[in-house]
């Protein structure tokens, strides 16, 4: 068998494919592509048996309809927006993810990120940089028990930003419509019916949904406007939030803060608005990394796709 890692030139999460080719071993040779568009890869990749995809390369409709042998595609990442599920399932092509490498880490960096807003670090720090000492230039800082705080989407990674709020004495409240019913109660949180209830009841909000048709620019400025004076974070997908929208709020100081992981367009400059702000923390698209979540990522996606090869099927192929 042969398998293609399709992975960024900008950006990239493979440096080689030492681990893929250790899982795989004697059971497919293992090829690593380093490409802008599919349309850089070389013509032979059309006839491999599988593909690990990687973030920044999208696999739309054209290319897969003209793998000729491909029964496999695994999306190295919890988020698969990436790739045309419609047009690999038209193909014959079975998609999945790896739904269970970097809940943790996530989860861990939506509450560094929340930390630093709540207890305004980077406006300590420039006040120490400055050359004082005094606590007061700091500014206001909320008691993080007496927070409420809202999720939108409750699945793995939502709920283990739970459990770690709720270990800071803070209340918990989701959105998200396609949790069954009684989760609230198995884990001491409250549902919200709507989004606007959950922006509404909110002292922070944090975003742990996938980016769909449905939640693309879930936020805008009609959302935004309920956050006035509340804090944003999201570490999802970049497109959840309308980035126009944000730089309005941001430039008329509506939040009292703001953390992104992820941003509407990653390959594009940030608008210097988001990069002049104090009350704006940023980090580049990090939040699924640890020195040990990536290798897992990387194991767990060609065993994955040695399944979906050998068996046809795997528990996280994409439905
Ligand atoms: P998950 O599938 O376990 O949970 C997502 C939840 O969102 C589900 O419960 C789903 O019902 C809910 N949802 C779907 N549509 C919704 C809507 N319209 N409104 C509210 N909720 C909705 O996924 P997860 O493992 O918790 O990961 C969540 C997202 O985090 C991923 O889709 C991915 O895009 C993102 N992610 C980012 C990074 C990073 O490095 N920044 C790393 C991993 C995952």
């Amino acid at each position: 068998m042969k398998i293609a890692i399709i992975d960024s030139c900008d950006n990239s999460y493979v440096t080689e494919p030492d681990i893929e080719r250790e899982v795989l071993a004697t059971k497919a040779d293992v090829e690593l592509y380093h490409v802008r568009n599919t349309s850089e890869l070389p013509a032979q990749v059309l006839g491999y048996d599988g593909l690990i995809s990687w973030h920044l390369v999208p696999l739309r409709a054209p290319f897969l309809g003209s793998l000729r042998q491909c029964r496999g595609i695994v999306r190295a990442a919890v988020g698969f927006d990436n790739i045309d599920l419609q047009a690999a399932r038209e193909r014959g092509i079975v998609v999945a993810n790896v739904p269970d490498y970097g809940t943790e880490e996530v989860a861990d960096h939506s509450l560094a990120m929340a930390l630093n807003l709540l207890r305004r670090l980077p406006q300590g720090h420039a006040v120490v940089a400055s050359g004082s000492w005094d606590w007061r230039e700091v500014g206001p800082l909320p008691r993080l028990s007496q927070l409420d705080i809202g999720l939108i989407g409750f699945g793995r990674i939502g709920m283990a930003v739970a459990a770690r709020f709720k270990a800071f004495g803070c209340r918990v409240r989701f959105y998200d419509p396609y949790v069954s019913s009684g989760v609230e109660k198995a884990l001491g949180v409250r549902r919200c019916e709507s989004l606007t209830g959950l922006l509404q009841g909110s002292d922070l909000v944090s975003i742990h949904a996938p980016l769909t048709e449905e939640t693309r620019h879930l936020i805008g400025s009609r959302e935004l406007e309920m956050l006035k004076g509340k804090y944003l974070i999201n570490t999802a997908r970049g497109p959840i939030i309308d980035c126009a929208a944000l730089a309005d709020a941001v430039s008329d100081h509506l939040l009292a803060g703001v953390a992104l992981d992820v941003f509407e367009d990653e390959q594009a400059a940030i608008p210097m608005l988001f990069l002049q702000r104090n009350e704006v923390l940023l980090s580049p698209h990090v939040a699924f990394y640890s020195q040990a979540a990536l290798p897992e990522l990387r194991r767990k996606a060609a065993q994955v796709l040695l399944s979906l090869l050998e068996q046809g099927h795997h528990r996280n192929a994409i439905h």
